[in-house]
């Protein structure tokens, strides 16, 4: 069937299609994938498609890989699921654990907590970090601090730490003590367009916030070691190392949501570790599993883990946990994708293929009219869009002009992500040079199609 008889043919009494999604209405329908290999993906009327946002920046191995296949389905033959809360455990997610401390020895990760999604991942790091502190006899430190244009998920913890009102305001009151920081960005920020003087100049807001606050107060800092959805934020070279000193200082925890950034999408095994910094937790999701099955995991590092294990106590126990919580299915396919991702070097070809993705497309941001600046790190590119380059006003997203050249940009071969004023790349960290030109050459077409009507 094609794209309009299927959908009437799943018709309900109140809409056109009965899914419920912030991004799908009667007037949109959605375009249905029906289909995908490696960096491409078939929609239902059969057009084939570069994948330019890798799922939603997760399908980093690629898609329809014959190991994460097989991975899930011996695993679906032996066991397809059992749970932790028995005193029971399942091979892979021991497995996984084990491998994930490996990966990242460097930062000391000495235990892991799995869930499902990357919300889940923050929820988990935020609660464990109040509880830490507890078991620190400094229960007082229950305070969390973020990044403006930050996204942590959708959970209330996560909501309470996002950067942008708009994800917050319709489900408010959300949890006190959450303060946010300017985000160190170049582009847009009151303070200097000099990398150095503006890392020097958050950093002074945030030591400037603990002391207000009271150090006493403050649990932990959480920010993507390169913000994602905000817009693809990098900070200047030194802000997280500075980040890492001035946490340090106030004995603050430091959680990195490496739920984009993690396993190789930011050309680095992990975000922090690409900027030379051990956080004290990890977020993972999306990438650790490369969407084939949702995970999310909360790593520890052993400065936070050992705390739990200083003998028994009542504030120890963990009162947290889900259904899923190390899945075998969705932990024995992360262990095949990152497999992959070490076999692949994918942080590597996320570097390489990042420099080409960003060199063939910053030469928009002076021949597009409104392109005001093209940036990115690894497979993580943004192309800002603005009303007026000169004031760098950004784009109105209510005018569709960011969706319109974005399906454009589908329309010359690329599925690439409308977010407010960005279009946001991220394809899988398999893609090689062909796919990346193809991703360039349909947004430059785009951009001329659009400038052509003006
Ligand atoms: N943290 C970051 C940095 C994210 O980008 C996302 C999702 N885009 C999340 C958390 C939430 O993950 P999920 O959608 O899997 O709940």
């Amino acid at each position: 069937p094609d794209r309009d008889n299927y959908l009437r043919a799943h018709n309900t009494r109140h809409q056109f299609h009965p899914m419920i999604h912030p991004m799908i209405s009667a007037d949109a329908p959605p375009q249905i994938i029906t289909g995908s290999e490696g960096c491409y993906v078939t929609d239902i009327d059969g057009n084939r498609l570069v994948d330019g946002l890798g799922g939603l920046w997760n399908v980093n191995v690629g898609h329809n890989r014959a190991e994460v296949k097989q991975a899930i389905v011996e695993q679906m033959d032996r066991i397809s699921y059992y749970s932790s809360f028995a005193g029971t455990a399942t091979p892979p997610s021991i497995e996984l654990s084990a491998k994930i401390c490996e990966m990242a020895a460097e930062e000391e990760i000495t235990k892991v907590m799995f869930s499902a999604n990357g919300s889940d991942a923050v929820e988990t790091a935020l609660k464990l970090a109040r509880q830490y502190w507890q078991l620190e006899g400094k229960p007082t430190r229950t305070k969390f601090l973020s990044l403006k244009q930050g996204y942590h998920g959708v959970h209330f913890g996560g909501l309470s730490v996002n950067g942008a009102p708009y994800y917050r305001n319709a489900y408010e009151p959300l949890l006190g003590g959450c303060f946010q920081v300017d985000s160190p960005w170049t582009y847009r920020n009151p303070y200097s367009e000099d990398p150095e003087e503006l890392a020097d100049a958050v950093i002074t807001q945030i030591d400037r916030l603990i002391q207000a606050q009271g150090p006493e107060t403050v649990a932990a800092f959480i920010a993507e070691p390169v913000q994602g959805a905000g817009g693809v934020i990098v900070p200047p070279e030194s802000f997280w190392p500075k980040l890492r000193e001035v946490l340090d200082r106030y004995e603050v925890l430091l959680i990195a949501d490496e739920v984009v950034t993690g396993f190789g999408r930011s050309g680095a095994l992990f975000g922090a570790r690409g900027w030379g910094v051990k956080p004290d937790m990890m977020c993972f999701a999306k990438g650790i599993s490369s969407g084939y099955v949702p995970l999310g995991a909360t790593a520890l590092n052993k400065r936070v883990a050992d705390a739990w294990y200083r003998g028994f106590s009542p504030e120890g126990i963990i009162m947290h946990g889900y259904t899923s919580t190390g899945h075998p299915v969705g932990c024995a396919a992360a262990l095949a994708c990152l497999d992959i991702v070490e076999r692949e070097d994918l942080p590597g070809n996320a570097a390489k293929m990042g420099k080409r993705l960003l060199d063939g497309l910053t030469p928009l941001a002076e021949s597009c009219s409104i392109i005001g600046e093209v940036r990115g790190k690894g497979l993580m590119v943004g192309l800002d869009f603005v009303s007026d380059k000169k004031s760098r006003t950004p784009m109105d997203p209510g005018k569709g002009i960011v969706e319109r050249i974005a399906s454009f940009a589908r329309e010359e071969g690329a599925i690439v992500r409308p977010a407010g004023s960005v279009i946001i790349l991220s394809p899988p960290l398999v893609i090689e040079e062909p796919e990346i030109d193809i991703i360039v050459e349909a947004l430059t077409r785009a951009c001329a199609r659009y400038d052509a009507e003006q």
